[in-house]
């Protein structure tokens, strides 16, 4: 039996949050900064509608790195499997999540996938619409009705922090519009990706998101298929095997869901046909992950033997 009260939830979080003191807030993302290092909080949303939650759930979070999952549904939806990979690969890179060596050093022009940010610009890349205004409209609407909440927005403040301190994505810009990946104007895919990185939500929501991927796309609740079965799934597999950075492989051996981390503190984790998870807690490890959050999701996947494997 998963965990199934807010009690046995609270416990669990208060047991993880003995780690924060351990992590650190993000700085290369000035407004990041000001988030509580304190901060620990989760919400689990079962297929029949029913959620628990522990910690401040109302408080929004920006989705950082947990977007990529969303756009890369998105322009899955929109130009289908063989136009996304003529773009991105489909491997694990074991560097961090902005680096840019592979782009120099792979065989194949490709950023390796579309977890790591190279692989992200290129995805946002192909999201469709004529201006960036239309394209951040359809995203936004995307995630709206995946989490079925119209209010979902950006926090123009983050967005524009991160745009102005954006050089390294930048620099990932202009080497893939060099090889071709990419051929819009880099300060439009710039200003639509920290934007899409901004956009920010609770973590009910985001547990709501979470369990649209546990059901293969499909929304329980709403009794509608939102996302496609096989999108659904390649996403799910690109959670397994690169979501949470370069700790993916220990965090499937030690957790063993499919679930995305973003520098923001956020976690989204999709239990396969049982519930969604949705977490945030600021404080990072040295790879970027929420501490507080890994170790919650350790100690439920022990308790509730959550793993896939
Ligand atoms: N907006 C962040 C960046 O591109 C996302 C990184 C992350 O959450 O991993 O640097």
């Amino acid at each position: 039996m998963p965990c199934s009260t807010n009690d046995e939830l609270n416990a669990l979080v208060k047991e993880a949050k003995k780690v924060l003191q351990y992590g650190k807030v993000a700085d290369y993302i000035p407004a990041l900064q000001k988030a509580n290092a304190e901060d620990l909080s989760a919400a689990i949303f079962y297929p029949n509608g029913r959620c628990i939650s522990a910690g401040d759930i109302e408080q929004n979070i920006t989705l950082q790195s947990i977007s990529k999952v969303l756009t890369l549904a998105l322009a899955l939806m929109d130009c289908g499997e063989e136009k996304v990979f003529s773009k991105v690969g489909y491997e694990p890179t074991g560097d961090p999540f902005n680096s840019i060596i592979k782009l120099e050093t792979s065989q194949s022009a490709k950023p390796l996938n579309p977890m790591i940010n190279a692989g992200a610009l290129a995805v946002t890349h192909l999201i469709k619409g004529e201006s960036v205004e239309e394209r951040l409209q359809r995203l936004l609407d995307f995630i709206r009705a995946l989490a079925g909440d119209r209010a979902i927005s950006y926090d123009g403040e983050v967005a524009s922090s991160e745009y102005q301190t954006a050089d390294l994505n930048r620099a990932l810009c202009y080497y893939m519009r060099k090889d071709g990946i990419i051929d819009e104007d880099v300060e439009e895919l710039l200003d639509l990706y920290t934007k899409q990185c901004a956009i920010q939500m609770d973590c009910l929501d985001l547990s709501r998101v979470g369990l649209i991927f546990a059901m293969d796309g499909r929304d329980p609740v709403r009794e509608k298929q939102l996302i496609p079965v096989e999108v659904a799934r390649l996403c799910k597999t690109f959670m397994v095997t690169c979501g949470m950075y370069n700790a993916s492989g220990e965090f499937a051996i030690r957790v063993g869901i499919p679930a995305k981390s973003g520098v923001s503190g956020g976690i989204m984790g999709s239990v396969p046909n049982r519930f969604g998870i949705g977490i945030f807690g600021p404080a990072l490890d040295e790879i970027g992950n929420s501490i507080g959050g890994m170790k919650l999701l350790e100690l439920m996947s022990e308790q509730y033997d959550l793993s896939i494997f």
